[in-house]
């Protein structure tokens, strides 16, 4: 089992996407330990950015500590715009071994699930078993 390389703070969690088959999504970690070559655009931006500064910084990762209180601030504000929510576009809600990672995942769509509000997961990853018990909705 790995761990997260620390720990940031955001100040907004859930966004309008501008991806044609995305509604909202949320990105509650910043750098992804797949580290993929194609390259990932995610890093490509992050760099562009200044929020990471090489590919190995990238491939450590850093939890959003705020995301779930961030969601509750915010959950009420934008449920009746929300069709679902992608997690995630910038990172992997389950890269494998960050358990800390996966149950923040999981927290997240719970939150989200309990709103009426469908998640879609997109991920290298192994899914944990616990999603089954989540919406049916999900995908
Ligand atoms: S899984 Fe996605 S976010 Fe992670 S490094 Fe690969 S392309 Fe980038």
């Amino acid at each position: 089992m790995n761990h997260v390389a620390g720990y940031i703070t955001r100040k907004t969690m859930l966004y309008k996407t501008g991806v044609e088959y995305g509604d909202y999504t949320m990105n509650h970690v910043l750098g992804c330990a797949h580290g993929c070559k194609y390259p990932c655009y995610s890093f490509m931006m992050k760099k562009r950015f200044g929020q990471v500064s090489s590919y190995e910084e990238w491939k450590q990762p850093y939890l959003v500590s705020n995301t779930l209180s961030l969601l509750d601030k915010e959950i009420p504000a934008l449920k009746s715009k929300i069709k679902s929510v992608m997690l995630c576009f910038a990172t992997d809600p389950f890269m494998y071994g960050y358990d800390e990672i996966a149950q923040m995942s999981l927290k997240s769509i719970h939150k989200l699930n309990v709103s009426g509000i469908k998640c879609n997961v997109l991920s290298k990853g192994i899914l944990p078993t616990e999603l089954g018990k989540f919406s049916p909705n999900n995908e």
